[in-house]
C-alpha cells in the first residue's frame, strides 16, 4: 500500500488556501505533474494540515475517498478561474456556476459560518465546500493584491513582495532552481 503524501507548510504557500488547494499538483506548467491529491488519505490529510478539519477520524476517513473526484473537479474549477483573473479574462461561467454549487452544498450539516465570516467545516464535503466558499469570495473580490503563478511551475499565489515582482512559488524550490539555471547560462 502506498504511503500518501506528507503535507508540509512548503506546499502552503500562496497566501489563500483556495491558491493553495488550487497548487497541490507537483507542478501545473510546462505540463500538468504528479497529482498530489492521489488518494482519500491524501485528501484528508491536506484538509487537516489546512486546519480546515481537525483530526483525519475514521467518518472523515471512510467519506474521503468518495470525495476525491469531487475534489479534483473543484480543483479544475478553480485553475479555469485563477487562471482567468490572472490573465485578465472574462471569468469561465461554467467552471464559476460549478464553484458556486460546491459552495452552496456546505451551509447546514457540512459546515457553519460565524458572524464574523469564519468558516468551519464539519465533514470532509463541508471542507471542500469552504474551499469553494474561498474561492467565490476570491473571484467577486479580488484581493489588492493579485493572483500571479509561478513562472516555472505555474503554481498560483498572492503576489504579497513589497514591489510586486515576486516570480516564485518560493525562493526554496523554483526561485532557487532558476538562480542555478541563470549562473550556468552565465557561465556558458
Ligand atoms: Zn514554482
Amino acid at each position: 500500500m502506498k504511503t500518501a503524501v506528507r503535507w508540509t507548510d512548503d506546499h502552503f504557500i500562496a497566501g489563500d488556501l483556495a491558491l493553495d488547494f488550487a497548487n497541490t499538483v507537483f507542478r501545473r506548467l510546462p505540463e500538468v505533474g504528479a497529482d498530489l491529491l492521489d488518494s482519500g488519505a491524501a485528501l484528508i490529510g491536506w484538509y487537516v494540515h489546512a486546519g480546515l478539519l481537525a483530526s483525519a477520524d475514521g467518518a472523515a476517513r471512510r467519506s474521503a475517498a468518495g470525495q476525491l473526484a469531487a475534489a479534483r473537479l473543484l480543483r479544475d474549477r478553480l485553475w479555469a478561474v485563477l487562471e482567468a483573473q490572472r490573465s485578465g479574462a472574462e471569468l469561465p461561467a461554467e467552471a464559476l456556476a460549478g464553484l458556486l454549487a460546491s459552495a452552496q452544498a456546505g451551509p447546514g450539516r457540512d459546515l457553519v459560518v460565524a458572524a464574523d465570516g469564519t468558516v468551519t467545516p464539519r465533514t470532509v464535503t463541508g471542507a471542500g465546500a469552504a474551499i469553494a466558499l474561498r474561492a467565490v469570495g476570491l473571484a467577486l473580490s479580488p484581493p489588492v493584491r493579485p493572483v500571479r503563478s509561478c513562472d516555472r511551475c505555474g503554481w498560483y499565489f498572492l503576489d504579497t513582495s513589497r514591489g510586486r515582482r515576486r516570480r516564485w512559488c518560493s525562493m526554496k524550490t523554483c526561485g532557487n532552481q532558476a538562480k542555478v539555471a541563470r549562473f550556468r547560462e552565465a557561465r556558458g
